[in-house]
């Protein structure tokens, strides 16, 4: 394992991607996310506090790592987020971005932009109103769709709208979805449904694979890929031929992207992971606690680094479903 120089895994893989998830708590509970009936959070004194996280980040940004995620739980349920956003922009990121449900996004806005947040992405699985709220089971549509409109004025752009894909739940959107995109300009990414959702209900015949998303709307809406560097999307991109907007498709169960896997996740209770399908994790909340070194955070985001494995196996028959779910891991 090398003791210097960028983040790398033990197959030449850089990791310059840090998404931090600064809560595990949310006010929504999506369908495909969490249970009916709410989950038990971490006590509160498990989650990392600001200085923590901003610890863990100045370490990461001196080792290479120059883009910054920050999602949950719901990021923006977190009293005292744009603070941090300010603390984080302050050390030099290259990108400084923020996945929410939008519930809250268009009154802070102004505040998260003016601390140096680039961009956003709004989770937003259904445009019609009824459904929308039966997924989320909380929260209303307009809400979100006008926070994606503050997004824009207070220039947090690209604004990437994610769309959890469920069969028969909102797959008969797909096209709804391309008209939006074309209308709007925002880039409205497909995600495939993982088997992280807290339920356990997850099943591959509620899978909607980003292949047939392509085919569905280049029926109608001839698209072509777009290529060149985008290190900070594992999207595959298409844009319309017409020139009118542009779509992703994360196919992480279907076409796997490990082999260009870039990214680092850090618990809200501080472990750090190295794949979303993985239950290894590698504790640093203890080694901050206890007047820890730089260089002894620098060793465990090496040592988890290199732990990686070759590819999640999702399809292989042996797949155990990791213990943890999406809203504890952060997305
Ligand atoms: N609360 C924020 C939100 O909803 O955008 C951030 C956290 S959420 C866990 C991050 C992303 O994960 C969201 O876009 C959400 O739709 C997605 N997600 C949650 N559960 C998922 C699952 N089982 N499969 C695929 N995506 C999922
Ligand atoms: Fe909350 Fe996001 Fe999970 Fe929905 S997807 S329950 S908004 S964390």
């Amino acid at each position: 394992m090398p003791t210097s120089g960028p983040l790398v895994d033990r197959y030449g893989r850089v990791h310059d991607d840090l998404r931090i998830s600064v809560t595990d708590r949310c006010n929504l509970r999506c369908v495909y996310c969490m249970p009916d009936e709410g989950m038990s959070f971490l006590p509160r004194t498990d989650l990392l506090s600001f200085d923590e996280i901003e610890r863990v980040a100045r370490v990461a940004r001196g080792l290479g790592v120059d883009a910054i995620r920050l999602t949950g739980g719901e990021p923006l349920v977190r009293r005292g987020l744009v603070g941090l956003v300010a603390r984080l922009s302050a050390l030099g990121f290259a990108d400084i971005a923020l996945t929410t449900n939008g519930t809250q996004l268009a009154a802070l806005a102004p505040r998260l932009a003016a601390a140096g947040l680039k961009r956003v992405n709004v989770s937003c699985d259904s445009l019609r109103v009824d459904r929308f709220a039966t997924i989320r089971r909380r929260g209303d549509l307009p809400t979100v769709l006008e926070a994606m409109d503050a997004a824009e004025t207070w220039g947090l752009t690209p604004v990437k709208v994610n769309v959890v894909l469920v069969r028969g739940h909102n797959d008969d959107e797909i096209l709804d979805f391309a008209a939006f995109a074309r209308e709007t300009g925002r880039v409205v990414r497909f995600i495939e449904f993982m088997p992280l959702d807290a339920q356990g209900e997850w099943g591959p015949e509620q899978l909607v694979t980003g292949r047939e998303v392509f085919e569905r709307i280049n029926e109608v809406h001839p698209l072509e890929a777009v290529t060149g560097p985008d290190r900070v999307a594992p999207a595959e991109r298409f844009r319309f031929v017409d020139g009118r907007g542009e779509i992703g498709l994360i196919s992480t169960v279907s076409q796997p992207f490990c082999g260009t896997c870039n990214r680092l996740r850090l618990t809200a209770d501080g472990s750090i992971r190295n794949c979303l399908f993985s239950d290894d994790e590698h504790t640093l909340r203890d080694t901050l606690r206890s007047a820890g070194t730089d260089q002894e955070i620098e060793a465990i985001l090496r040592r988890a680094v290199w732990a990686k494995y070759p590819g999640h196996a999702i399809n292989e028959p042996d797949f155990l479903r990791p213990h943890h779910s999406m809203s504890m891991i952060g997305g």
